[in-house]
């Protein structure tokens, strides 16, 4: 069995976001292969904490995946003031003829748009992917998940940072499946006892509120921002899209910051935020023409919580048209050629600065990688937690299995890859999800 078949038995997905199945990247031929450390949501920690306490499995999955799909070149981006992770780095880097790469202190540093031109200098096309330019880019964590899937173990656990208002903010490699609540009990419980608590799965920037505090952790999981659910910033992004439009409609003054902020647009890209404000005053044709600056969106949200004076969401109209214009079958069509803003470099948003201004400075506490030795009743394993179809399950309810066994699997030929339990235990329910009483 070759390296890609063995990454798609073990359920390897991109552990930063998406939850792309990693083997279909693997059948690529290109020049770079780039590992991405750039962690950048303000808060979370997994991908620093990784890269100190596993950073030969990273580089040893790094140079895996390099040499089956031909890259000759094979870096480490990472921001230079993880300090103690460039000091691991330093040391073992030179031994698997690795670079490393630093970035500054920015956000969004892990969009790999941005990586792959800091690296390379190349620009993706619009609408398109590294492959296009020679490159691939996998998340730290894919590539420890590599190098174990080499060995034949499967991905069933899941590095995560719990911050924010929680006693003792942490980073943990938690069993996949176990609750939220689990993890909020695992920082010590919530900090505060005037209100319900609400999480940010997946961070402050880009991630979505969670109020369920039952939902399991996957593979894609990152991390949570736990705040009071009166937050405002939990308030904001549980604002219904007609409320947000209809403000968004009425307020915006066409100042520009949206987009002299946009980090795609000071890449070079014809994103510009304000004229989808634009849009939200017409309809028809006109709505369309001025959506279509939507489309090379990457939904930082840097526009909407950190640039707009008036607190208003140009990122949700863009993601809004976005996913219109994609229904509608609408592509991006490139006239000009793409040529980096020259006020890109003095652009950059500090996380420092974003930080202060989401108004979480209260919550700036390191969240180190604690061992904690989780013994969950249950765990609940989503049939889902790719891109692509949906596993079907492969076990019965009453089944007993072990850790690490497949329970489910998607239809040969179909996009996406199995799920593994993460305990041993007996499966007690099946719907969307699997859920395996611990034994
Ligand atoms: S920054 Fe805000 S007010 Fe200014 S153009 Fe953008 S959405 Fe409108
Ligand atoms: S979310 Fe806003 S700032 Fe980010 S890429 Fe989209 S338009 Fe630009």
């Amino acid at each position: 069995m070759d390296l890609k078949d063995k990454v798609r038995i073990a359920g390897v997905i991109g552990a930063g976001g998406a939850g792309f199945p990693t083997h279909i990247k693997l059948e690529s031929r290109v020049e770079y292969y780039l590992a991405n450390g750039a962690e950048c949501e303000p808060l979370l920690a997994k991908d620093n904490e990784l890269m100190k306490r596993e950073t030969e499995n990273i580089l040893i999955g790094l140079n895996l995946a390099a040499d089956f799909v031909g890259a000759d070149k094979r870096h480490i981006a990472l921001k230079e003031k993880h300090k103690s992770a460039i000091g691991k780095l330093n040391r073992l880097c030179p031994k698997h003829k690795i670079d490393i790469s630093l970035l500054g202190d920015f956000y969004p540093a892990g969009d790999e748009y941005e990586i792959v031109y800091h690296v390379t200098g190349r620009l993706i096309p619009p609408e398109g992917l590294p492959l296009q330019v020679g490159c691939v880019v996998n998340n730290v964590e894919t590539l420890r998940n590599v190098r174990n899937a080499a060995d034949g173990i499967p991905v069933t656990t899941k590095y995560v940072t719990i911050a924010g208002a929680v006693r003792n903010p942490v980073t943990v490699e938690a069993p996949i499946g176990i609750s939220l609540r689990d993890l909020i009990d695992a920082a010590g419980g919530v900090s505060f006892s005037d209100d319900e608590p609400a999480a940010l799965d997946g961070g402050a920037m880009m991630g979505k509120v969670l109020i369920d505090l039952d939902k399991p952790i996957v593979k894609t999981s990152a991390g949570f921002i736990i705040l009071p659910k009166s937050n405002r910033l939990v308030y904001r992004k549980s604002m219904p899209k007609r409320q947000s439009d209809r403000i968004g409609k009425s307020a915006c003054d066409q100042c520009t910051y949206c987009t002299e902020f946009c980090p795609r647009y000071l890449l070079g890209y014809a994103i510009e935020p304000h004229k989808v404000m634009r849009s939200l005053g017409f309809e028809g044709e006109k709505r369309g023409l001025f959506s279509r600056h939507a489309l090379l969106c990457c939904e930082c949200n840097l526009c909407s919580l950190y640039a707009c004076p008036e607190e208003l969401e140009p990122r949700d109209a863009c993601v809004n048209s976005k996913t219109a214009l994609h229904n509608k079958g609408v592509k991006w069509e490139q006239t000009t050629p793409v040529k980096v803003h020259p006020m890109k470099e003095h652009r950059r948003v500090p996380t420092s600065k974003l930080q202060t201004r989401l108004g979480l400075n209260q919550y700036a506490h390191p969240a180190p990688f604690t061992e904690i030795d989780f013994k969950p009743q249950s765990v609940t394993i989503p049939l889902k937690q790719h891109v692509g179809v949906p596993c079907e399950p492969i076990v019965d309810v009453g089944a007993h299995v072990s850790q690490n066994d497949i329970i489910g699997d998607v239809p040969a030929g179909k996009l996406g890859v199995p799920v593994h339990s993460s305990v041993d235990g007996r499966v007690v329910n099946i719907d969307d999800s699997i859920t395996i009483e611990v034994r």
